[in-house]
């Protein structure tokens, strides 16, 4: 199965793709990855994204486009893939859907992560990260620490990152709702769009997701 997974920031995006791709035995393709893995090997694309991001601009397109047509290509791919964080707007899709037809494949599906705006803030804004370690993660209502401001790991001091704050995440979702979410309009004229909703536990929202896939 080739899907495309979208949803706003806080949606689980992240842990859901890890899932689904094992479910579904296709390897999870995401942005990040993608740039870490080509800036590490030092491969033109990865060259062209570091000096970029090491002037504080975007990557452009068509560079985030090539990494990902690349991946699409590798033989672990060729039963499909789920695509996470790409594409990230309409052109990145029309680009997508030229790469997939020069391979002469399509995609099954478009798996869009629905959560309230508000759940979306609370989720986000609510997060705590220990300053010894950013993997120590706690929420104030969905995790909390055993004492307050505490990391239940190590101690350490728990903090909120700025990216994290109510006003950053509301500028996230405006820029997703602006850029991102025109593509789930592009994809369902090609009736593509399987929508579910992200709220719940993420064993549940995988398992709506693999029924959503027919699965
Ligand atoms: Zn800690």
């Amino acid at each position: 199965m080739r899907i495309v997974l979208v949803g706003p920031p806080g949606a689980g995006k992240g842990t859901q793709a890890a899932f689904l791709a094992q479910n579904l035995s296709i390897p999870h393709i995401s942005t990040g990855d993608l740039f870490r893995a080509n800036i590490s090997k030092g491969t033109d694309l990865g060259k062209q994204a570091k000096s970029y991001m090491d002037a504080g601009q975007l990557v452009p397109d068509e560079v985030t486009i090539g990494m990902a047509k690349d991946r699409m290509e590798q033989p672990d791919a060729v039963n499909g893939f789920l695509l996470d964080g790409f594409p990230r707007n309409v052109s990145q899709a029309e680009a997508l859907d030229v790469a997939l037809k020069a391979d002469d494949v399509k995609l099954d599906a478009v798996l869009d992560l629905e959560v309230p705006e508000d759940e979306v803030v609370k989720r986000i804004a609510g997060r705590r990260i220990c300053r010894n370690d950013s993997a120590h993660v706690f929420h104030v209502v969905y995790k909390q620490p055993e004492a307050e401001g505490v990391c239940d790991v190590c101690g350490g001091e728990l903090y909120q990152r700025d990216d994290d704050k109510e006003e950053t995440v509301r500028k996230r979702l405006e820029v997703y709702h602006t850029q991102t979410e025109p593509i789930i309009d592009y994809y369902r004229e090609q009736g593509l769009v399987v929508t579910i909703s992200a709220l719940g536990k993420v064993e549940e929202v995988t398992a709506r997701a693999m029924e959503a896939l027919g699965r």
